[in-house]
C-alpha cells in the first residue's frame, strides 16, 4: 500500500468509526499503522479528527466535569514478576513498604476533607493484604464515608475473594488486561501468569456487579499494530465501565529497563478511539501520561479523558511506589495540590466535579 492509499483508507476508517460503524481488527490495525507511519502532518490531522469527535462525545455525556479519585498506593510488595513493572518481585533495589489500616483510613480522612468522593486502593499482590483484611478496610471506609465510592486495584484473585470485597462494599475494580493477545501477554509476564486467568478475573468482576476497568500500556515491548487492534476489539466487545491507558515507561532494574517508552501522541490517539468506541466510559488521563509530557493531563482531557487520579498516599512512601522511572507524585499529581490541578484544568475549560463520578455505562 502506498502512503497515499494508506492515508486515504485511514481517513475513511476514521469516518466510519466516528459514524459508529463497526471496524474489523484489520481496520483498526490499519488506522493504528497510519498514525505511526504517515508523514507527521497527516498523522496529526488523523489524530485531530478523532480527538475532535472524542471531545464532543465527552462533553455530551460529562460536560466540562473532570472526576477526581484519591489514589492510595497501599503496598509495593508484589508476588508477581511482570517484566515491565518497577515493583516486580525480582527487583532487589525496591525499598518495600505497606500501609497499615490506620494509615489508609487517615489517607481517606485527608482525602475526604479535600473533597474526594472516590478512594482507590491500589497495590502489588501482597499476601499481607489477606481477603479478610482488605474486606475489613473496605467496610470501615464505607462506614466512615457512605457517600464515597471505593475502587480496588489489587490484582488477580479467585471469584470468591472478589465477591467478599464486593459484599464489603467495594464499588469498582481496576485490572488492566495489559494486552488481549496471548502470545504478547506471555512476553510481558512470567510463565505462571496467563491471559486466560486475567480475562476470567475481568469477567468475574463484571458478573459480581463491579464497575470494571481494563486497559493497557501503549508502546509496551513486542506490541504491534495487530496486538493493539486486538486490544481495541476486546475493549469494544467487553464494554468495561473504565479503561486505563497510559504509555509504557521503562523502569530501572527490570528486564525492560532499556526499552523505548511509548509515545505521547499514540497514547492520546488511543484515548480518543476508546472514547469514540465507548462514549460513556470513565477514562483517566494517567500519571504515566503526565510523566512523559508537561501538559499530559490537559492534553489527555482534550483527547477524550475525563478522570484524574491524584496521589493520596502518605508523602514518605510516594517515591517507593515507582512502577516506572521519574513517576510524578508532586505538583498537580499530589492530592494536596487540587488547586494546582484545578488551575491547569481551567486553562482547557474543565473543572473538577467533587462527586463519586459513577459510570453511566449500562449493559
Ligand atoms: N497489582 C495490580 C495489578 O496488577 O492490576 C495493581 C498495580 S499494577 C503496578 C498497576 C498498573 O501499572 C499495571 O496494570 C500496569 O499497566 C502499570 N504499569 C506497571 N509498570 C509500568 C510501566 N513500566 N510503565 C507504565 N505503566 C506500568
Amino acid at each position: 500500500m502506498t502512503p497515499i492509499e494508506l492515508e486515504k483508507r485511514a481517513f475513511e476508517l476514521a469516518d466510519k468509526l466516528i459514524d459508529g460503524e463497526k471496524l474489523s481488527k484489520d481496520d483498526f490495525a490499519l488506522l493504528i499503522r497510519a498514525e505511526r507511519e504517515l508523514p507527521e502532518e497527516n498523522a496529526a490531522a488523523l489524530r485531530e479528527k478523532l480527538s475532535k469527535r472524542a471531545l464532543e462525545l465527552k462533553q455530551l455525556h460529562y460536560g466540562n466535569a473532570v472526576y477526581v479519585r484519591g489514589l492510595i498506593e497501599v503496598t509495593n510488595y508484589c508476588k508477581n514478576n511482570c517484566l515491565y513493572c518497577g515493583i516486580r518481585r525480582g527487583n532487589p533495589t525496591v525499598s518495600r513498604y505497606r500501609l497499615t489500616k490506620e494509615q489508609i483510613l487517615s489517607c481517606c480522612a485527608e482525602g475526604y476533607a479535600l473533597g474526594f468522593r472516590t478512594f482507590v486502593m491500589q497495590g502489588g499482590e501482597d499476601a499481607y493484604f489477606t481477603p479478610e483484611r482488605v474486606a475489613d478496610i473496605v467496610r470501615e471506609i464505607k462506614r466512615n464515608y457512605p457517600d464515597c465510592a471505593v475502587t480496588l486495584s489489587l490484582g488477580e484473585y479467585p471469584k470468591e475473594v472478589y465477591a467478599l470485597w464486593r459484599e464489603a462494599g467495594a464499588d469498582r475494580y481496576l485490572l488492566r488486561h495489559e494486552t488481549a493477545n496471548a502470545e504478547h501477554y506471555s512476553k510481558l509476564h512470567p510463565a505462571e501468569m496467563m491471559l486466560e486467568t486475567r480475562m476470567d478475573c475481568l469477567k468475574n468482576l463484571r458478573s459480581l456487579g463491579f464497575q470494571t476497568g481494563c486497559g493497557m500500556m501503549i508502546g509496551s515491548p513486542y506490541q504491534s499494530y495487530e496486538t493493539l487492534a486486538e486490544d481495541l476489539v476486546f475493549i469494544r466487545d467487553f464494554r468495561p465501565q473504565m479503561v486505563g491507558i497510559g504509555p509504557f515507561i521503562p523502569a530501572h532494574d527490570t528486564p525492560f529497563a532499556n526499552e523505548k517508552a511509548g509515545t505521547f501522541e499514540q497514547t492520546l490517539f488511543f484515548l480518543s478511539i476508546v472514547r469514540i468506541l465507548l462514549p460513556e466510559v470513565l477514562l483517566p488521563a494517567t500519571t504515566a501520561l503526565g510523566t512523559i509530557h508537561p501538559h499530559g493531563r490537559e492534553m489527555g482531557m482534550l483527547s477524550g479523558a475525563n478522570v484524574c487520579m491524584p496521589n493520596l498516599s502518605p508523602a514518605d512512601v510516594r517515591s517507593k511506589y515507582s512502577l516506572y522511572d521519574n513517576k510524578l507524585y508532586t505538583g498537580s499529581e499530589a492530592a494536596q495540590s487540587l488547586n494546582d490541578l484545578e488551575k491547569r484544568l481551567e486553562t482547557i475549560g474543565c473543572n473538577i466535579a467533587f462527586v463519586r463520578g459513577d459510570s453511566k455505562l449500562t449493559e
